[in-house]
């Protein structure tokens, strides 16, 4: 745990009592501050109290009393409204801040140079951050990884001279951060995501822009506008990172597949991606550029960098490789909630048994059309099944199976009278008709592959 001691002897209000809540209030208290903490569900109430953090109503509160109201991420600051504790310390002129500025606080007394990896962006983020971390301990650095993705950040261990903290940061985190110095800062890619909880697009690329202009060394992957404008401006040092068949940035450059460092003269061939099944799919080289940026800002050497890219096991249920029989591959890719997602994953293979289906979303699977052709056969699961038949009506054959179950059983078993075959589940749709999330679904298909008779996995 990092205790947070900058605000020691002083009183904060604290809402949302989910895991970083809780991990913040206990930071705060080991760094000597009062907390007072609240949560709409009463559950959550008791179970901060059973922890030995105060708890009140903090509508009823004297909010002059507070010196900063310390928010989770995902409570609306300004869009479509603030929540209603960011107005009562507004009024009472409170500052309102989240628990990654708390860590920036800590580093600024602790260790004020310790190596402090930022990563955002619209897309890839977890992907990222989770390549970067496993490179840099792969090359023996003491990596603490969390934030967006995994373990809170106030409960890693502290920052230290020789210790990096690699962390995923949200929108609405970076919101929360007014001291935001990471030492290297990545921003991925802005394309038009979350539109909804911030509001319109000039908003939210100016948040993720924040974390460009705060950063010693900024690493930008400048494969959209939105982004290639911030990296134009960027006054300070900066890596561009550009994927594409004619990129040819004075940076980092993704060319068919084989990431090369262009800031070398010559240029310096660093690794081919192709081959690396953790990488599948082009969406990630933008991901291995971002990551040999940051690896090599660390001083790591591009030998290093491509060794530890083989041992990268990947995240779960993003083009996760769940088992193979015979010829065919199955692949868990149940984090694609949307058509874009989805998109990603057609456009990495051929020709697919492609199980999709679960609660719609606005429309639907129409953009996926230039893809059709690669459908060897449709599966559809869940309340999306009415729609996206008379999508695929006349482009692309299809069943509707009702179940992941029943979709998995046919879809093996068609694809097994094929050579080469590859069952995809990328659902481009919410789960929450028939899962309690993107992770229970994906854990479930892994199950129902791996039950199949003859199913190997790379680990068994
Ligand atoms: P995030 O944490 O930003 O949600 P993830 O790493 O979990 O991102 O990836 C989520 C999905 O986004 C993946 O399944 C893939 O479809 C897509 N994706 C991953 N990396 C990129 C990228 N660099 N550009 C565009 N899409 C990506």
């Amino acid at each position: 745990m990092t205790p947070s001691t900058t605000f020691s002897g002083r009183t904060l209000a604290l809402f949302g009592l989910g895991g970083s809540g809780l991990a913040t209030a206990l930071s705060l208290q080991a760094g000597g501050a009062r907390v007072v903490a609240c949560d709409d569900n009463p559950e959550r109430m008791a179970a901060a109290a059973a922890q030995g953090i105060p708890t009140a109503d903090l509508r009823a509160a004297d909010w002059s009393g507070f010196s900063a109201l310390v928010l989770s991420p995902g409570v609306p600051l300004t869009h479509p409204a603030p929540h209603w504790t960011v107005d009562l310390a507004r009024a009472a002129g409170v500052p309102v801040i989240g628990d990654i500025e708390l860590f920036c606080r800590e580093r600024a007394v602790r260790a004020p140079g310790a190596p402090f990896v930022a990563i955002t962006g619209t897309n890839g983020k977890s992907t990222t951050t989770a390549l970067i971390a496993h490179v840099l301990a792969a090359a023996g650095l003491d990596v603490q990884m969390g934030g967006n993705i995994g373990t809170a950040i106030l409960s890693l261990a502290p920052p230290a001279p020789e210790r990096v903290h690699v962390i995923e940061l949200s929108s609405f985190q970076i919101d929360l951060t007014p001291s935001l110095h990471p030492s290297l800062g990545v921003l991925l890619n802005i394309t038009p995501d979350h539109l909804d909880r911030h509001g319109d697009m000039a908003r939210y690329a100016a948040i993720k822009e924040r974390l460009v202009t705060g950063a010693d060394h900024a690493v930008v992957g400048v494969d959209d506008d939105h982004t290639r404008a911030i990296a134009d401006r960027r006054a300070g040092p900066l890596t561009r990172v550009h994927v594409g068949e004619g990129a040819t940035e004075p940076g980092l450059l993704v060319r068919h597949g084989m990431l090369i460092d262009g800031r070398a003269s010559p240029p310096v061939p660093v690794a081919d991606l192709t081959g690396i099944a953790a990488l599948r799919g082009a969406h990630n080289w933008q991901n291995a550029g971002v990551a040999y940026a940051v690896a090599s800002a660390l001083g790591l050497g591009p030998e290093t960098f491509a060794a530890a890219l083989q041992s990268f096991p990947g995240l779960p249920h993003r083009m996760e490789e769940v088992g193979r029989r015979g010829g065919t591959l199955f692949i868990n890719d149940s984090k694609a909630t949307n058509a874009d997602s989805a998109e990603k994953a057609l456009a990495a293979f051929p020709r697919v048994h492609w199980i999709l289906g679960g609660k719609p979303k606005e429309g639907g699977i129409d953009s996926l059309a230039p893809y059709f052709p690669r459908i060897a056969h449709a599966y559809l699961i869940g309340a999306a099944s009415d729609a996206f038949a008379s999508t695929l009506e006349g482009h692309a054959s299809y069943s509707r199976c009702g179940t992941l179950a029943a979709a998995v059983a046919q879809a093996a078993e068609d694809a097994a009278r094929e050579p080469d075959a590859v069952v995809l589940l990328s659902p481009a749709c919410a789960s929450y008709d028939q899962f309690r999330s993107f992770e229970d679904r994906g854990d479930q298909f892994r199950a129902l592959v791996r039950a199949l008779p003859g199913v190997t996995t790379s680990t068994s």
